[in-house]
């Protein structure tokens, strides 16, 4: 199979020296990227900027911005057979982009944000590829996780509590709910990442199967 794995942050910028980015390692979206090439699938791993080695044998495509990582998967999607969206991109970016630093004074600053392009969105909806979404959330797990897998008509989606300070962002290890389109969910219970992206592309592939 040919999967399509994002990972990581985004950065948006602010002015040339500054950006908005979040906690995201890339850990996750490396570790399925690994374990999809070891299963002998064909991978092309899409990372925002991150401490890490790509893994022997991917394909890989650095990005920076939402918009970088929103072009690439477009590039890159068409003959796929998964798309894996774990990276950790920005929901909003600054309004206006400052071509020169903004300079320091003594009062406050407002910072005006707009939405970014949903990649997950904006894929077409009679795509012949799974298509894997992650979800980052503090509180609700499930409800929340249950809604963007429908908005977003989600094959599967692996949600995690980030508010827990042992698993999920910047952690090597996590613990994931996964949930089914027809209402299954499956929980892995804490372990390292590694081990979660085995089960994860044992699972992807069985559904494929089943398609
Ligand atoms: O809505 P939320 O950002 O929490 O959804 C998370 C899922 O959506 C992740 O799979 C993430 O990669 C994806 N996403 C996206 N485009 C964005 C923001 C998030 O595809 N602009």
């Amino acid at each position: 199979m040919r999967f399509v794995v994002t990972a990581g942050p985004t950065q948006e910028p602010i002015d040339p020296v500054r950006y908005l980015t979040n906690r995201s390692s890339g850990r996750m979206g490396f570790a399925i990227a690994e374990a999809a090439l070891k299963a002998g699938h064909e991978v092309t791993l899409i990372s925002g900027r991150v401490n890490l080695e790509p893994p022997a044998g991917a394909k890989f495509v650095s990005v920076t911005t939402s918009d970088d990582m929103y072009r690439a998967v477009h590039a890159h999607i068409a003959g796929c057979d998964v798309l894996v969206m774990c990276a950790a991109v920005a929901d909003y970016r600054p309004a206006q982009y400052s071509e020169h630093k903004i300079k320091k004074g003594s009062g406050r600053v407002t910072l005006e944000l707009t939405p970014t392009r949903d990649i997950l969105a904006s894929l077409p909806r009679d795509r012949k590829f799974l298509v894997i979404g992650f979800a980052a959330e503090t509180n609700d797990v499930e409800k929340h996780a249950r809604k963007k897998l429908q908005d977003k008509k989600l094959d599967l989606i692996v949600a995690n509590d980030v508010s827990r300070p042992d698993v999920g962002m910047e952690s090597a290890d996590n613990e994931v709910t996964i949930l089914f389109s027809d209402g299954k969910t499956e929980t892995i219970a804490r372990t390292s990442k590694k081990i979660i992206a085995y089960e994860l592309v044992k699972i992807i592939s069985n559904l494929k199967k089943n398609v």
